[in-house]
């Protein structure tokens, strides 16, 4: 990630982790951070399942998992990873059987505890299969089933038996010369996940896999995954991190870009700066960013905007993003454009033709980025022949 020389405080200094691959997407290292999210539907049922994970991609989701508890699942699963847009992770539990038919499945990575699916020769037997068709592992250590000699030894879940945990898993894949894997520590306590993670990132350098599992409904959830993981993010842990909602996949894809975003650690669509309720609005901010959130969201192209509702704050706002919108006037307001006043607007054509105005620039971006692709394309070929030249 680059650093910020002009705004040094919000620099962030991402642990150095070892970088693997969750098929085609890069995990650790300097890879973006990858936002994860995981189905609900009966993973057998392919048309549902990959209606789902599609949702999801649509969303943003980087990476989606899937329970895969039977055979019937690890059967639909052949179909569902052909298909996909995105690699799929295959949650397995218990059952090495399951584990070795989802790699064949073409899985991109097992979530699986080694140390939970019998003896050594099953272990190697995951690991072969996953060797053999490329797939990583995702060990995860939960505070709510830690093995009972660590509970014993321990008293009760705490970040030491969290770490002993994962670092005993990783001893059995790593006795099997098998390191494409990285690691999580879940707890839904958010100081026991926060300490847990904060030990791990000492203990090892594999890539972390952050959450705060069953962190709740929509809103608690959401407080409760931002602390937890916004937290350690700052920190600069985590590399790849799912939030979990008691609501659908998409919704906690979203609030895990949204951490994101909120730290600058990945921009993705229209990031809209507006005001919270207030009597001086000169029009309806809430309603109107609700209307914008709903036709902004097929624009993936990163950019700002800001809603204000007068002019306490407008032109300041107007001044740090894009487009801007600062009400007041009698049913009218103005527009922004890089932060210079650009023309009046009234109240009533304000969505249309904001929604017109993020469009354009939208454009105007993709269409710069293609163009400094292909001029750095023409300096390679330009050197290429000096080079021969020479
Ligand atoms: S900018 Fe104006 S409308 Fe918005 S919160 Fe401040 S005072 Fe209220």
């Amino acid at each position: 990630m680059s650093l910020n020389h002009v705004r040094p405080w919000k620099n962030i200094y991402r642990r150095k982790s070892r970088q693997i691959m969750v098929g085609k997407v890069a995990v650790g290292g300097d890879a973006p951070i990858s936002v994860q999210t995981m189905t609900n539907t009966d993973s057998s049922d392919v048309k549902a399942t990959l209606a789902q994970v599609i949702r999801c991609a649509d969303v943003g989701a980087d990476i989606v998992r899937i329970s895969t508890p039977d055979e019937s699942s690890t059967q639909a699963l052949r179909e569902i990873c052909r298909e996909s847009p995105v690699p799929i992770v295959a949650d397995i539990h218990f059952h090495y059987k399951r584990a070795i038919e989802a790699a064949e499945a073409g899985a991109a990575c097992l979530r699986i505890n080694p140390g939970n699916i019998g003896d050594a020769k099953r272990v190697a037997e995951v690991v072969r299969a996953a060797k053999d068709h490329g797939c990583s592992i995702r060990i995860g250590v939960n505070a709510g089933s830690l093995e009972r000699h660590l509970l014993e030894k321990y008293g009760e879940p705490c970040p030491d038996a969290m770490v002993e945990s994962g670092m005993d898993h990783i001893k059995l894949l790593q006795d099997n010369d098998f390191h494409e894997f990285k690691i999580s520590v879940k707890a839904s306590d958010v100081f026991l996940a926060a300490a847990a993670y904060q030990a791990l990132a000492e203990a090892t350098d594999a890539p972390i896999h952050l959450g705060i599992t069953e962190a709740g409904g929509r809103v608690s959830g959401t407080v409760k995954s931002a602390i937890g993981l916004g937290n350690l993010l700052w920190m600069g842990i985590g590399d790849t991190l799912r939030v979990s909602l008691s609501t659908d996949p998409e919704e906690e894809v979203k609030v895990g870009y949204e951490i994101l975003k909120s730290l600058g650690l990945r921009h993705r669509g229209v990031t809209i700066i507006s005001c919270p309720s207030c009597a001086r609005q000169g029009f309806n901010v809430i309603d109107t960013v609700g209307k914008l959130e709903e036709r902004l969201a097929h624009v993936t192209t990163s950019m700002s905007l800001s809603i204000i509702g007068c002019v306490v704050n407008g032109p300041g706002e107007a001044l740090m993003t894009d487009i801007g919108f600062t009400g007041g006037g009698a049913g009218s307001g103005m527009v922004y454009l890089a932060g210079k006043q650009a023309h009046k607007l009234s109240n009533e054509q304000m969505i249309d033709h904001i929604v017109e105005l993020v469009e354009q620039k939208a454009a105007a971006i993709e269409a710069e980025a293609a163009a400094a692709e292909t001029d750095s394309d023409s300096v390679e070929t330009l050197g290429d022949r000096t080079e021969k030249a020479v």
